[in-house]
């Protein structure tokens, strides 16, 4: 099949996913927050949005060979989108990535058939991965997608995610007041902050980073270990123009831990930072101290983390929030 074609094919199982409507009681009172739920993706995650939308951008502009490779650096979940969609195109696939992802995201990657060379943090970690990839695209002519710096990325989020939301929201005669979103690349919070603007709709749109890693709040000074995987990756990426967005709100990584577990046992499976962008939205939804019609992202589920802090207990510390948060029900809104 031609590649085009192939793409068109795949179409369908790339975004319109459903916005799930949360219900819970925080301190005694009923709240709600929309979430994005980004697993039923083609490869389970919101990062199959942005492999989607750069293949086909590099196929309509003809950046890409069909037998040509691919190299791209990732957190886990563009390695997994890329290799899933690449794959299927009959592209060969190496992702350069960090050596201390979940074991899962590994095993992932190289069971769609794609090669995973892993960087210590002694070889630069992400800054190092990123070295790497260069040299294969420069080298041996990889295509490399580099989602750090691809508008592509932002691009994608603003053509999808944003006008998801919106149209999903209008439906329930709501419009969104408040987004927020963990920053990985920050192509979601800035693809969906963009569309908004560009709508007319005043929405606050925050980006979140771990407390622990305060990489954005410190102009890229600042760079901690921490357990939400696929968020704070070392560096201030190209794309995140922090300027245009709201403050940066940081969440605690066994607070966004015990979060996710919560939403796992009313049967919402999701990863670590879905449970810190829940906690980050509902922080900011307090500090504003009225109702608001917030929204986050359910980045991807479960699965990914079975080997990680998300299976084991996780002890409570001082000033956590998801401790008083009881969760009612949820609903699905196509
Ligand atoms: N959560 C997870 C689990 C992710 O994999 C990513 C992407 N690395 C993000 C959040 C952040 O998304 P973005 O790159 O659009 O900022």
């Amino acid at each position: 099949m031609e590649k085009v074609s192939i793409l068109k094919n795949l179409l369908p199982m790339f975004g319109n996913t459903p916005l799930v409507k949360v219900i819970f009681k925080y301190k005694g009172e009923v709240k709600t927050i929309y979430a994005k739920y980004e697993s039923i993706n083609f490869s389970g995650s919101i990062k199959d949005r942005i492999a989607f939308a750069i293949m086909k951008n590099a196929y309509k502009n003809n950046l890409i060979k069909p037998e040509q490779p691919i190299v791209e650096v990732t957190s886990g979940n563009t390695g997994i989108a890329f290799t899933a969609l690449a794959r299927a195109l009959g592209h060969e696939v190496k992702i350069i990535m960090p050596d201390w992802l979940s074991k899962e995201r590994y095993d992932i990657i190289e069971l769609y058939g794609g090669k995973v060379e892993k960087v210590s943090a002694a070889q630069g970690g992400f800054i190092g991965a990123l070295r790497i990839a260069e040299r294969y695209a420069q080298q041996e002519h990889y295509f490399y997608p580099d989602q750090f710096s691809n508008q592509t990325n932002v691009h994608a989020h603003e053509s999808s995610t944003g006008p998801e939301i919106l149209i999903q929201l209008l439906k329930q005669n709501l419009k969104p007041e408040l987004f927020v979103a963990g920053v990985g690349t920050g192509g979601t919070v800035m693809g969906v902050s963009n569309y908004l603007k560009k709508m007319g709709i005043p929405c606050l749109c925050h980006p979140l980073e771990p407390s622990n890693s305060p990489t954005m709040s410190t102009g890229g000074k600042k760079i901690g270990s921490h357990r939400i995987q696929g968020v704070s990756d070392e560096f201030i990426p190209e794309i995140t123009k922090l300027d245009t967005l709201e403050s940066i709100i940081s969440v605690d990584d066994g607070d966004s831990i015990i979060m996710a577990q919560k939403l796992n046992k009313i049967g919402l499976s999701v990863g670590i930072s879905s449970g810190a962008n829940f906690i980050g939205t509902l922080k900011k939804m307090e500090e504003l101290g009225k109702n608001t019609t917030a929204v986050t992202i359910f980045c991807d589920n479960s699965f990914k983390y079975l080997s990680t802090a998300l299976c084991k207990e996780e002890p409570v510390k001082e000033g956590f929030i998801s401790t008083d948060v009881e969760l009612l029900e949820f609903s699905f809104i196509r």
